[in-house]
């Protein structure tokens, strides 16, 4: 049998919302590879005996870079039978899975990319608010705040559209920076803003702002991200009912 690399996303947290095939891809692994924002109790799934290796964690004050996790992937496709990529939320939004797919497509090696729910989606969701309306916004942008090194920030103003909700991941540090972008950029102070943190876990954050406060907001704990537009108003009377109810089955009854 030839060895399989699995490039899986793990959704925002809430082991509830991992994808029926992530458990199942999960529980068969030999090896997994996870980023740092893949939490504990997803870890817990793979089977007691998986080797798990931990490739966001930092080594003093650096990380093994991608080059680095690309050849990791392919020497233990050399070495074990199922290998699962584990990332946070979808792989293929700022999952840097590109890379991956190319490295492993050049080694002859054989993957899968298995989706998972992105953040600004589980966001959404824990706030009660759509990321489209057919009123008013007719689309939505996933954006980074942080490009890659050497790159930059992000031009956000670019990807201004009066009816388009934009979902800013990685905003870190760069709040008032974003807002006075934007603001300039032709959007007005009052337009909503959402910031969710944790989305999904325990520690989950919604901070409901507009455009104008948005630059002076303390920064929550990360990950977090913003959600810009319309549909970004609180819906109150929802959120007068914020209790979780756990569905069942959870994740322990998935075969
Ligand atoms: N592939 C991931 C994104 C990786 S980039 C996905 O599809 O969600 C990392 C950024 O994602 C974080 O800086 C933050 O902006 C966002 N993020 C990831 N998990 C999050 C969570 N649970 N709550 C809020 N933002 C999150």
């Amino acid at each position: 049998m030839r060895a399989k690399v699995y490039l899986v996303g793990a959704g925002p947290g809430d082991p509830d919302l991992l994808t029926v095939k992530a458990v199942r891809i999960l529980r068969s692994a030999d090896i997994v590879l996870h980023d740092a924002l893949v939490s504990e109790e997803i870890l817990q799934i793979a089977r007691p005996n998986a080797q798990l290796i931990d490739v966001g964690k930092r080594m003093g004050d650096r990380r093994l870079t991608q080059e680095a996790i690309n050849q990791l992937l392919i020497d233990l496709a050399g070495c074990a039978l199922v290998i699962v990529r584990l990332k946070g939320g979808d792989p293929s939004i700022f999952g840097r899975a590109a890379e991956e797919m190319s490295a492993l497509s050049k080694a002859g090696i054989e993957f899968e990319v298995v989706p998972g729910i992105t953040a600004a989606i589980a966001a959404a969701a824990q706030a009660r608010i759509t990321l489209t309306d057919r009123q008013s916004a007719a689309g939505v942008v996933f954006l980074t705040a942080q490009q890659a090194t050497g790159k930059g920030r992000t031009d956000v103003a670019r990807y201004v559209s009066q009816d388009c909700t934009l979902a800013i991941y990685m905003p870190a540090g760069q709040y008032r920076e974003i807002s006075s972008d934007l603001l300039g950029a032709g959007l007005t102070p009052d337009t909503p803003c959402l910031v969710v943190a944790n989305a999904s876990r325990p520690n989950q954050e919604l901070l409901w702002t507009d455009l104008a406060a948005l630059g002076s907001i303390t920064a929550p704990e990360s990950p977090a991200l913003i959600i810009i537009g319309s549909v970004a108003r609180s819906r109150s009377e929802a959120l007068a009912c914020n209790t979780i109810h756990t569905i069942e089955p959870s994740i322990e009854a998935v075969r």
